[in-house]
């Protein structure tokens, strides 16, 4: 069975089962998880396995390992690939790791920002974001046996995060992304939101649900942000703690949150579990398939949304609690800064191929490309200007103009390049929870319009070429080197 081609049939609705080991408190066993894996298969409704790429789990197994076990079981490995631990050419060598042991799907995803305990610091490598390495794996698409998936994250607070979630998704399909994943959430009238926006924005990609079976510790660990970006909802809080240690009532909801998204129209389930325990997951699936036919009943006790501090791209329908098909109306946009108002002048009086001072900056900047002093002056006149305007890195290769003129190279710890990463909350970076603004949430308010989403008009910026570090992004943009590959000859 093809985990990607169920989902794009319209008759079945295919589970995947969610064995990301990190989410537990303290790991699984690997044998815990190959019998949760045996079972799961033997009960005949779930085929597919979400696992994470570790090299060496804490157990001492590796992912290759465990996506050897499901294969050789029956069942379908779907392996997540973290960008945030990876640079390009070892996540593609990764992959085809993978692939040679017969692996076909997988899942890019940004990753989780590595804590920094104190006597273990451990650096990240985000050398790519998802979007870069959807475009990087064009070849392999090519050969079109794999399938790609993405995730998104429908159940964010603000404006300015929820829009910019959309935009990346956007941008993720147009490079080749074939499904779609939720991060985990609970609110139902998102869930739906999501849907709206992809059939407004003509996004054809099947969407996979994100269901964990919660009760009140796994609402302890979100709340300890062992998962970045997501958040328990005051509601659902509420419930959990008059459930107290009812895993009935963790089990029941989780069933019935399944029969409604698939109601909704989701094309498939990722059910997750605290536990290895296979055997409460199958009670959910066999509480989902009776429940089925009485879904829109639900709605009602599933109504977990904090809906007085978010943000809804929709307006809400007051008869299902879930939204109607007008977008709803959004805040106003703030003054533009005055570094962004000079900015955007200097930008269109020297970048713009019609501007006033395009050829001359051109010239001047081919004039400097072979003479070594004033390619020098040049480089250093860019270096204290730039940097005491943006905090520019010098990485010589400017996506100033699509960012707002805000700089991703010093604003954002996992240089997320076309889109933020699902870890922010609350507008807040997940790095610095309460402390630093998501980088994408200040590009956002530079770039809106009065009374209006952001139009976004930059394309999805490829991977940069990293032999310009240190170079001047001046020089480069018209000599045609940097990710604009511009040919300004007949300029
Ligand atoms: S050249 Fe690179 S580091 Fe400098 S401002 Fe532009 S994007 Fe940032
Ligand atoms: S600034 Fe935003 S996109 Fe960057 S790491 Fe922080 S939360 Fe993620």
């Amino acid at each position: 069975m093809n985990f990607a081609s169920e989902l794009s049939r319209n008759t079945s609705f295919p589970i995947c089962y969610n064995l990301l080991p990190h989410f537990t408190a303290k790991g699984q066993e690997y044998t815990a998880l190959t019998k949760c894996v045996t079972e799961a298969v033997n009960d005949g409704r779930i085929h597919t396995f979400l696992l994470a790429d570790f090299l060496i789990h804490r157990q001492g197994f590796s992912s290759l390992q465990l996506a050897e076990k499901i294969l050789a079981s029956g069942g379908e490995p779907v392996v997540s690939l973290s960008l945030t631990f990876n640079d390009r050419d070892t996540i593609i060598d990764k992959l085809q790791g993978y692939y040679r042991a017969g692996v076909r799907h997988f899942l890019i995803v940004s990753g989780d920002y590595p804590s920094q305990a104190p006597n273990k610091p451990t650096r990240p490598v985000s050398e790519i974001d998802s979007v870069q390495l959807l475009m990087l794996l064009d070849d392999f698409q090519k050969k079109g046996d794999i399938a790609k998936g993405c995730v998104v994250s429908p159940f964010k607070t603000f404006e300015s995060e929820q829009v910019w979630q959309y935009e990346k998704l956007r941008r993720k399909i147009r490079v080749g992304a074939d499904f779609i994943i939720t991060q985990l959430g609970y609110d139902i009238r998102k869930f739906d939101e999501l849907i709206r926006f992809c059939a407004l924005h003509e996004i054809a990609a099947p969407l996979v649900a994100n269901i964990r079976i919660t009760d009140m510790q796994t609402a302890r660990l979100v709340q300890a942000r062992s998962i970045p970006g997501v958040k328990i909802p005051s509601p659902l809080l509420h419930t959990l703690h008059e459930e107290a240690s009812n895993r009935q009532g963790a089990l029941g909801r989780a069933a019935k949150v399944l029969a409604v998204l698939k109601g909704l129209g989701y094309d498939g389930a990722l059910i997750g579990n605290h536990s290895t325990d296979f055997s409460e997951v199958k009670q959910v699936l066999d509480k989902a398939e009776a429940l089925q036919n009485d879904w829109q009943n639900f709605l009602d006790e599933l109504n977990f949304s904090d809906a007085e501090s978010s943000f809804y791209y929709f307006r809400k329908d007051p008869q299902s609690g879930l939204n109607r098909g007008e977008t709803a109306s959004v805040a106003l946009k703030h003054f533009p800064s005055p570094t962004y108002s000079f900015s955007y002048f200097v930008d269109w009086l020297v970048y713009v191929p019609r501007g006033p001072l395009f050829k001359l900056t051109g010239r001047f900047c081919h004039f400097c490309s072979t003479r070594k002093f004033w390619y020098t002056f040049l480089w250093l006149l860019e270096y204290v200007s730039k940097g005491v305007l943006y905090g520019c890195k010098m990485c010589g290769d400017c996506t100033l103009y699509a960012c707002g003129f805000l700089c991703y190279q010093s604003g954002c710890p996992k240089k997320m390049l076309n889109g933020p990463c699902g870890g922010s909350s609350e507008g807040y970076c997940e790095v610095f929870p309460e402390k630093k603004r998501c980088y994408w949430v200040k590009v956002y308010h530079h770039m809106k319009g009065v009374n209006q989403h952001v139009t976004f008009v930059a394309p999805p910026i490829p991977a940069r070429d990293t032999s310009l570090h240190r170079t001047s992004s001046w020089i480069n943009f018209f000599l045609g080197k940097d990710h604009r590959k511009m040919n300004f000859d007949d300029s």
